[in-house]
């Protein structure tokens, strides 16, 4: 039985892993419908619901081939973090990366996994050229498809399996992180982004403080990473809402004991090693991509309605921006979006939570990322990318068959 990381999707169908580009051909060439999985780090229904399973961690590639300039052809299915230290090795490093690195890069693009800062775009944007294997399992590359359409895909249009990507020379970042408080966050975050490479906030509720995170590029000694006590500090989040529940004053005096305890971090390291870390507890997640110049009022909104409606909340909401790109079916295609995170344990019931703030990013002309939760279909997703019927239409060319189409994602892409 496949599930995902957070363990609200599952599939009990068989999960091959072809070795090779020929064996993975000719599986893809049977008829039977199939989806790739990558990491399994997607919420949303967009690896189960088909027939099979393909699983490419075993794909024979080289991780990195050697580069030509700042694009360098890597294997599409190795994890981002096989390809960092692949890609320092050989001068260079992602321009950005996203909290975590345990996705395949595949995964990632194929949903617009982003990072944060005003200049640096999502992963998908990155990629400069492709070669998938088509639901025949023929080979299709960005020369025969526009590469646009290639980027953001859901693995829809074919099986990734290399992909070019545009790379920096590697690089150290200094982490700086410190608590504020959230009226100062909201009213600076707009410098903030235009002052720092990235600059993120969590907002931890229930306490008017927000964690704030930024990273500039350094050229000082590197330090030692501090341990990471998010995961403590998350426990401790989920202990003060559960003793809230007989004692509303308990509750606001372990928050206070928390954001007392908060300290600042200050180091430089490696930007791979800086950007991302490990998520040991598991969460469901929405967000929503929204114009930069209507986020700060939702989230005022998402904040007030979270301390009035849902004290049962304890999971910080993560608020970063993403440069704008070219890619059809990015959440960033167009402009730069502020991307707003909330977040429920994963083995609690997310969907008061949810349904209820969901309305507030869709007015306000958010788009989902395509692998956290969300309710949307054809009709809301079509008229929020200009690109949307084009991709479908290119979708159907390629795939006449609808191999990689499930009913969850018929629902998105057909009208
Ligand atoms: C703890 C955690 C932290 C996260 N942090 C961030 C973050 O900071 N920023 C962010 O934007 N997102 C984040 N995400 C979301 C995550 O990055 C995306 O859901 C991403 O798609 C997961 O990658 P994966 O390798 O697990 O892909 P999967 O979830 O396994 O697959 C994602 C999609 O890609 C398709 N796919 C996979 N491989 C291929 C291939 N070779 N060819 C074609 N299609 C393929 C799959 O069929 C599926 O449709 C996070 C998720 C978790 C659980």
């Amino acid at each position: 039985m496949w599930t995902n990381w957070a363990k609200n999707q599952s599939a009990d169908t068989p999960i091959s892993r072809p070795a090779s580009i020929a064996e993975l051909q000719q599986a893809v060439a049977r008829p039977e419908s199939l989806r790739i999985v990558g990491a399994g780090h997607s919420f949303t229904p967009i690896v189960s619901g088909a027939d099979r399973i393909l699983d490419l961690s075993d794909l024979s590639l080289p991780a990195v081939q050697q580069g030509d300039g700042d694009r360098i052809w890597v294997n599409a299915n190795a994890r981002l973090k096989e390809l960092s230290p692949a890609l320092a090795d050989q001068g260079f490093a992602f321009r950005n990366l996203g909290d975590i690195n345990t996705q395949s890069l595949a995964g990632a693009v194929s949903t617009a996994t982003h990072g944060t800062g005003r200049e640096l775009p999502c992963l998908a944007a990155e990629i400069t050229a492709a070669r998938m294997v088509s639901a025949n399992g023929d080979i299709v590359t960005t020369d025969d498809i526009p590469l646009e359409m290639a980027q953001v895909t859901l693995g829809m249009l074919g099986i990734l399996t290399e992909a070019q990507i545009s790379v920096v020379p590697k690089y150290n970042l200094r982490r700086q992180v410190r608590l504020a408080p959230l009226e100062e966050s909201l009213e600076h975050m707009h410098q903030n982004w235009t002052a720092n490479r990235n600059f993120e906030f969590f907002y931890i509720p229930f306490t008017g403080k927000a964690v704030e995170l930024r990273h500039t590029l350094s050229d000082d000694p590197e330090g030692k990473a501090p341990r990471d006590l998010d995961m403590i500090a998350v426990k401790v989040l989920k202990l003060a809402r559960n003793t809230g529940r007989f004692s509303g004053g308990l509750r606001s005096a372990l928050l206070k004991l928390l954001t007392l305890a908060q300290s600042d971090e200050d180091y430089v390291g490696e930007s791979w090693r800086v950007l991302c870390s490990d998520r040991h507890i598991r969460f469901k997640e929405m967000e929503y991509h929204l114009p930069p110049d209507v986020a700060g009022d939702v989230l005022q909104e998402v904040i007030t309605r979270l301390h009035r409606d849902h004290k049962d909340i304890y999971f910080p909401i993560e608020v970063r921006q993403t440069a704008g790109d070219t890619a059809c079916l990015s959440p960033f295609q167009g402009g730069p979006r502020i991307s707003i995170a909330i977040h429920t344990d994963a083995e609690e019931d997310h969907s008061r939570y949810f349904n209820a703030l969901e309305p507030l990013f869709v007015e306000a002309g958010g788009r989902p990322h395509w692998g956290k939760m969300h309710s949307l279909s054809y009709n809301d997703l079509s008229s929020l990318y200009p690109d949307f019927d084009r991709f479908c239409a290119l979708r159907e060319q390629l795939d006449p068959d609808d191999k990689f189409l499930t009913p969850s994602l018929a629902r998105l892409f057909r009208p």
